[in-house]
């Protein structure tokens, strides 16, 4: 098991770990800052550092072959790390801020457009969210009201339940837009303030005005009954399939 730093604090950036399994270019760490792929959010990136100095350019995170692993991918596959070996990490910041930021964007996506959410990407600068529906929404109202709820600037909180209290509390059922996944025992909960409140073990701002303006770069028509909306920062790069 790997303790996952980013679930108590999203904006840490560096920490210290010990190697607990290690093969050429990849390893496993006792904890981590650097979130893995999952949920729709790309893995982070950054830089592991070793007892003598050296730096491994971390490339991508992924989870590990053993449940509740993290594994840190990264290019010199000369380097294979000595079990216990003590290791500085540091996530590259700027990159994961903007994926916290489009991240927590599409929670408020999922809340202008009413309708079931049936996949979605989050990129680096960049993402998408499909819905179930038979009419195209127009892009520009959908932008409009996206902007205005990001400017008011809603603190984010979490909660940890149990199935249990889960079940025993119907009208919560009733108000996530999404079906926490079962089987885990506990259920992470994320509540944009008067917003939007959905299971999600990703990493997301503190309050939403930190978005920022978001633009509606294209709906698509993907199937009968599929909508494909792709947003974007202003100057952003796009191209996620
Ligand atoms: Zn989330």
């Amino acid at each position: 098991m790997t303790e996952l730093l980013f679930r108590d604090d999203a904006y840490a950036q560096a920490f210290e770990a010990e190697v607990v399994s290690a093969t050429p270019g990849r390893v496993v760490l006792d904890r981590t800052l650097f979130y893995p792929e999952g949920g729709g959010q790309p893995g982070d990136t950054g830089v592991l550092t070793l007892p003598d100095g050296r730096e491994l350019k971390v490339t991508d995170t992924r989870k590990g072959e053993a449940p509740g692993s993290v594994a840190h991918l990264f290019e010199d596959t000369s380097t294979v790390l000595v079990l216990g070996t003590r290791l500085a990490g540091r996530i590259d910041w700027q990159r994961r801020h903007r994926l916290m930021r489009m991240h927590t964007c599409l929670h408020l996506l999922s809340a202008v457009i009413v309708a079931p959410v049936t996949g979605g990407a989050v990129g680096d600068g960049y993402g998408r969210l499909d819905f179930d529906l038979p009419e195209s929404p127009e892009r520009g109202e959908v932008q409009e009201k996206l902007n205005a709820l990001i400017s008011r600037d809603a603190p984010v909180s979490f909660r940890w339940i149990t199935e249990a209290e889960l079940d025993a509390q119907p009208d919560l059922v009733k108000t996530l837009s999404v079906q926490p996944p079962r089987g885990a025992g506990k259920v992470r909960l994320v509540q944009v303030e008067g917003v939007d409140l959905q299971p999600c073990g990703g990493t997301h701002v503190a309050r939403i005005g930190e978005i920022g303006e978001v633009v509606i770069s294209k709906i698509e028509k993907k199937g009968k009954q599929n909508r494909r909306v792709r947003l974007e920062f202003p100057g952003a790069a796009t191209t996620i399939s």
